[in-house]
């Protein structure tokens, strides 16, 4: 991975589009950690074609697609950032999704935020959280899979207690596994 590229994603209304400043203190954190250049893309992908009226959610596998369609320069990785509520056919929500050894990625911010769960806004609470889930779906798109540490990134995750009990960071065996830069 030789760079990383974000991309504003929401709904063409602007609903879901996260703020400016929340994309750009993730882009510094994962440049930081990952060794990286990381660019935030000024042109946003609209998700109207993947949402889903009843769910009032965005089916994310075919984000993934339209992601992969964009012009990128070689070894970049694009990683769509949303405030929109993410899922997959068979689970209720996801926090993201990867293409496995692919160019895409996207992450939500809608379950990461403590005002989710009636708490109070917690914002390195949420840039953490952020920065984890864009690490975990990253490994995925190095062939990353899923690791049984669950100190590890790369552990799966299904809420945010477990992602706060995780590391920003790859456990060793994960570490040898992905290309050098991390
Ligand atoms: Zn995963
Ligand atoms: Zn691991």
């Amino acid at each position: 991975m030789e760079r990383l590229q974000l991309v504003p994603v929401g709904l063409a209304s602007g609903d879901g589009l996260p703020e400016l400043e929340l994309i750009d203190r993730l882009a510094t954190e994962a440049a930081r950690v990952m060794h990286t250049d990381c660019e935030v893309e000024t042109h946003s992908l609209p998700a109207d074609f993947a949402f889903d009226e009843i769910r009032r959610q965005v089916w994310s596998t075919p984000l993934l697609a339209k992601l992969q369609e964009r012009r990128r320069p070689p070894g970049a990785i694009l990683l769509g950032i949303t405030e929109l509520d993410l899922y997959v056919p068979v689970l209720t929500f996801v926090f993201g999704e990867a293409q496995l050894r692919g160019p895409a990625a996207v992450v939500s911010a809608h379950r990461l935020r403590d005002e989710y769960y009636g708490m109070p806004a917690n914002s390195p609470a949420l840039v953490e959280r952020l920065l984890k889930e864009t690490l975990h779906e990253l490994g995925h798109t190095q062939g990353l899979k899923h690791c049984t540490d669950w100190r590890c990134v790369m552990s799966s995750a299904h809420t945010v207690e477990r992602i706060d009990i995780r590391q920003a960071g790859f456990c060793t065996a994960c570490a040898r596994s992905i290309p050098a830069r991390f």
